[in-house]
């Protein structure tokens, strides 16, 4: 009978390697196209032989075609612990990162890895390489044990989450690698104190409207068509609709209600003394996922062809992007209570069950119909300058997760793994 705090002894025991595999990753970029990278390739070879020293004998690379990057493919790992049923929980985190963005204002370089006052600095250090190395670190401790799981694991490090998940998790659903019944954790969104559980996510909107004038002097505006002017007040004008005719409160959600935020505006005339022609304007909308996307985009339009009748403007709704939201995954299914004791017993925090307006690789297994829950510990940085991961969070997600697996997968063979949860 193997006993639950020597387990987590020996993931603390692996301080300092997760440590080293850590840096030594966030030392090799992989950021996709979209991000002014090459890919994920050289991050995802380190990656394939982490998972390997950390005891997986069965893994995989699968790599999907994509002509824009240097080796002409991104590269997902797959790794396997078959247990006694084809059933399979799932540790799953995304190895691709955002590009740095202002090099200035990072102090400690983003590709180096600098460890300082218990922080690890880089782009892609909170998100995601904690995940990368808390969940497998988590496996190592188990594989070690040389136990046979009742649950198979798997662990999933994919590509191109940042830009979309069309080259990582996407594909890897549509090739049929997950069963409806397996269990997913994707530890890629959370709190401070890491009692936030993320169940369910928005619909995500991108709108591009092109508003169309008349460019002519500006001492002469009666001559054109203030492109500029027509396309602020439309953009006043529709969020404020949108914002009140889609006004319902789900409590499940922070924020509670759908968002509508004009966010990027193109640069239109170069000198102050010419009335703009054209004015392109972006709008990003998170819908509850109680709503019809395609509602919500006939009624931006609907406020549009308003603006043309009454400005003689031309205006384009352009919709850039649609993802909808999965359902909510149940707080009270199997995943979510063994979740919630591995929580309480290790960091002894009271876990909270919540929806998103962000959006994790949960959200496609969701929409799969499968039971996903996304939860993590960290401070917050993702995407930021001097992005960090806290050195103790890595080490207590870990835990957490070898926590979770025990009582999954090899509940019979700990002695009373979580006696008091
Ligand atoms: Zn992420």
């Amino acid at each position: 009978m193997s006993r639950l705090d020597d387990l987590l002894d020996t993931v603390e025991g692996y301080r300092d390697d997760m440590i080293k595999e850590m840096t030594a990753m966030l030392r090799i970029p992989a950021m996709g196209p979209e991000n002014g990278g090459e890919g994920e390739y050289e991050r995802a070879q380190f990656i394939e032989g982490l998972v390997r020293r950390c005891g997986f004998n069965e893994v995989q690379r699968f790599d999907v075609p994509d002509e824009r990057v240097e080796h002409k493919v991104r590269p997902s790992i797959i790794a396997r612990h078959r247990g006694a049923s084809e059933r399979t929980v799932w540790l799953v985190s995304h190895m691709d990162t955002v590009s740095p963005g202002d090099a200035n204002a990072w102090i400690h370089p983003p590709f180096d890895g600098t460890v300082v006052d218990g922080k690890i600095y880089g782009r892609g250090s909170e998100d995601n390489g904690q995940a990368v190395i808390s969940t497998l670190f988590a496996l190592r401790a188990l594989l070690g044990l040389g136990l046979e799981p009742t649950l198979s694991i798997g662990i999933a490090v994919v590509a191109d989450e940042e830009a979309g998940s069309e080259h990582g998790i996407k594909y890897l659903l549509q090739k049929g690698l997950f069963r409806q019944d397996d269990i997913i954790y994707v530890p890629d969104s959370g709190s401070k104190d890491g009692s936030l559980v993320e169940v369910a996510e928005k619909t995500i909107i991108w709108l591009k409207f092109i508003v169309r004038g008349k460019q002519v002097h500006a001492s002469t505006p009666e001559k054109g068509l203030n492109a500029l002017r027509v396309g602020s007040e439309l953009l006043v004008d529709v969020s404020k609709h949108l914002y009140g005719k889609y006004n319902a409160e789900d409590d499940l959600f922070r924020p509670p209600r759908s968002t509508f935020e004009p966010t990027k505006r193109l640069v239109n005339v170069d000198n102050i003394n010419t009335v703009p022609g054209e004015d392109v304007f972006f709008m990003d909308i998170r819908l509850l996922p109680r709503y019809d996307p395609q509602d919500c985009i006939d009624t931006a339009r609907e406020i549009a062809r308003i603006f043309e009748e009454r400005t003689g403007a031309e205006i384009e709704v352009i919709t850039q992007r649609i993802d909808p939201a999965g359902e909510a995954t149940p707080i009270d299914g199997e995943g979510a209570i063994m979740l919630r004791r591995a929580i309480r017993r290790v960091l002894q925090v009271e876990p909270v069950f919540a929806g998103i307006g962000g959006q994790t690789c949960a959200n496609w297994f969701r929409l799969a119909g499968m039971e996903a829950y996304a939860w993590e510990t960290i401070d917050g940085v993702a995407h930021q300058a001097n992005e960090y991961a806290i050195i103790d969070n890595i080490v207590n997600d870990a835990k957490v997760f070898a926590t979770l697996l025990v009582e999954m997968c090899y509940h019979d063979q700990f002695k009373e793994p979580c006696p008091d949860y």
